[in-house]
């Protein structure tokens, strides 16, 4: 059973017909039935997933350029591999070949000129990758009349505009973002094709792949209820549990896991930093202003008052940049990549809090994005902004919960709280830019963060209802029935309501 049955009949399913009953957690806490007078249309949540997570911190937290990590940074990554599958091709096959093909399907072709999704399939062709990412040459590959060269296996191969075919919306592809690769001969003979799908937040994967060859986590857990038991288990706090499992799983140091941690609070942080410095027009097919460093100049004016006009502000600068093609970090993904770092940036500056703690909340955040990968989506293709926005709220209330010294259980309810008020939101971006309503969309994810917080930690933990598995059920619900045209196809939505007949 594929992920996306296993979600169909999983999270939400008949009490009757029991054969789609799952092993029930010890730990999950529910309403009773009984209590609402039965079960609302015989239906009720059948108990959060098990499993074992195998994907990592350094997976999620990916530096690459924006503005999105499923359209820009999976492209050059995908590219980047079928250059190196291309390179190892035997000498007589590589010889036979002439050009390269592309061919995008779904969201990937409906926004992908929006998303500079061309641009990032030339540059990892080119030989670029996310995070040392030329973004000049990213800017001056809009020129798709402009024909540049590459060498792959010792051969030369002949790139431009029309090296990308954008092909249908609607398709048949188990993934959202689909997108087909070709080595073709002078005939136009397929020579070598690879099917690959962009899976959210800058992971990718292709038709056949085999499993990544990885160590196994120490802990094995599949959702926040299962977590929870292994940390009652071990007697261990998350961020260990979180730490032993990278070191496992991807076979590198402590220092290694926090090089890479420190690499990313420092480009949340620089983006913050950075974009507040600057104004004038962002590029799109409509003026769009920069206004991060006017509302935080406002709201320093404004003095306590200002706090959140300052919070909004972190997050705008950041959402800004990555519109603008800067570096960014998938948090869990580009065009959420503001939320997380406008908290980080308070917990750096305002709050002042030591770095090993902000690793440590990073960790946290990390868990739960995870988490909510595993078990519903981080892509708007998907599941819609719920799955971005909502996700990266959820994280950085995480983030902001652990990182002050919350425990496990309102660190959970932290971020509980932050993804449930996002659920049903639709992604529609306009003209398939990150602009309207993106941009200011991290601003709201980052001011219901540090609510859900205040919230958490000034509420009784246990009297909590919702668990993080529940809302995650919810979400993976919700997005489910969202219409294909209000999943960052750019046809609804927004996308239709702010264009003039
Ligand atoms: S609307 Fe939300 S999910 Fe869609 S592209 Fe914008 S930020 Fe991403």
């Amino acid at each position: 059973m594929d992920r996306r049955e296993f979600l169909k009949l999983s999270a939400i399913a008949p009490v009757v017909g029991s054969a789609l009953l799952l092993p029930r957690v010890v730990g999950a806490r529910g309403i009773p039935a009984e209590s609402m007078g039965g079960r609302p249309m015989g239906l009720c949540y059948q108990g959060p997933p098990t499993g074992s997570i195998a994907s990592t911190l350094k997976d999620l937290f990916k530096i690459g350029p924006g503005p999105s990590s499923s359209h820009t940074v999976a492209p050059i990554r995908i590219a980047s591999n079928f250059r190196a599958t291309v390179a190892a091709l035997p000498v007589d096959q590589l010889a036979q070949a002439e050009r390269i093909e592309v061919t995008l399907f779904g969201s990937l072709s409906a926004t992908g000129k929006g998303h500079r999704t061309d641009r990032a399939l030339l540059a990892g062709l080119l030989g670029q990758q996310p995070e040392t990412c030329d973004t000049a040459l990213m800017d001056a590959l809009q020129d798709t009349t402009q024909v540049r060269t590459t060498q792959i296996g010792g051969k030369q191969f002949r790139l431009s505009g029309d090296t990308i075919v954008w092909d249908r919306g609607d398709h048949a592809f188990p993934y959202a973002n689909t997108l087909i690769m070709r080595l073709l001969a002078g005939d136009g003979t397929s020579i070598f094709a690879r099917e690959y799908y962009s899976t959210g937040g800058g992971f990718y994967t292709w038709k056949g792949e085999p499993p990544p060859d990885r160590g196994q986590p120490v802990h094995r857990f599949g959702s926040m209820t299962e977590l929870k038991q292994a940390a009652a288990a071990s007697g261990l706090p998350l961020h260990q549990i979180m730490l032993d499992n990278e070191m496992a799983i991807m076979g590198v140091s402590e220092q290694a896991v926090n090089d890479h941690l420190d690499l990313v609070i420092d480009t949340m942080d620089r983006g913050v930093t950075l974009g507040l410095t600057e104004e004038g027009l962002l590029p799109g097919p409509f003026a769009f202003y920069r206004k991060a460093k006017r509302i935080n100049e406002k709201a320093v004016a404004d003095g306590g008052d200002g706090f959140m006009g300052e919070l909004s502000s972190f997050a705008l600068a950041v959402a800004e940049g990555n519109a603008a093609g800067r570096l960014a970090v998938t948090a869990p993904t580009l065009g959420s990549a503001g939320t997380m770092p406008a908290v980080l940036y308070t917990l750096n500056h305002r709050l002042q809090i030591p770095r090993a703690a902000v690793r440590q909340g990073l960790m946290a955040a990390g868990a739960v994005g995870l988490i909510c990968k595993t078990n519903a989506s981080v892509a708007g293709a998907e599941m819609g902004c719920q799955a971005e926005i909502g996700v990266a709220s959820s994280m950085a209330a995480a983030l902001l919960a652990y990182a002050t010294g919350a425990p496990l259980d309102v660190t959970e309810n932290a971020a509980t709280i932050a993804l449930e008020h996002h659920l049903g939101m639709t992604c529609d971006p306009v003209g398939g830019f990150v602009l309207i309503p993106c941009i200011e969309r991290n601003a709201f994810g980052a001011v219901k963060a540090y609510n859900a917080w205040l919230i958490a930690k000034n509420e009784i933990a246990s009297q909590h209802w919702e668990d993080l598995d529940r809302v995650i059920a919810a979400m993976a619900d919700a997005g489910r029935a969202m219409p294909a045209r209000l999943r960052e196809m750019g046809t609804g939505g927004l996308g239709v309501t702010m264009v003039e007949c």
